[in-house]
């Protein structure tokens, strides 16, 4: 649908200048932020699942950390508790522990 794709366009270039304006920041305004990205994930100018490919990196890096760090309490080992999760969990006493830090 080629129509379909320009008329998106002309949204976004509409939007843009309004979020320009500071529009997007007034009351009821925040539509237009929404709409804005709505539209440019339809267009795949940004990408709709970019904590996907961030889990894939953490779970490899979760999985350094288990292995080289037992459980402070009862030297128990740790297990991340869930795909993408920062945090690991004792497999004997069920503690948590945060082994990564957010990149900023
Ligand atoms: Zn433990």
């Amino acid at each position: 649908m080629e129509d379909n794709k320009a008329f998106h366009h002309r949204q976004l270039v509409k939007l843009g200048d309004m979020m320009g304006d500071g529009l997007h920041l007034e009351p009821g305004g925040k539509w237009i932020s929404q709409e804005y990205k709505k539209i440019a994930q339809a267009l795949g100018l940004i990408p709709k699942r970019k904590r996907a490919n961030n889990s894939k990196a953490i779970n490899e890096r979760m999985a350094e950390r288990v292995k080289e760090t037992p459980c402070t309490f009862c030297k128990g080992e740790l297990k991340q508790t869930r795909s993408g999760s920062m945090r690991a969990r004792c497999v004997e006493c069920g503690k948590l522990f945060g082994l990564l830090k957010r990149a900023k």
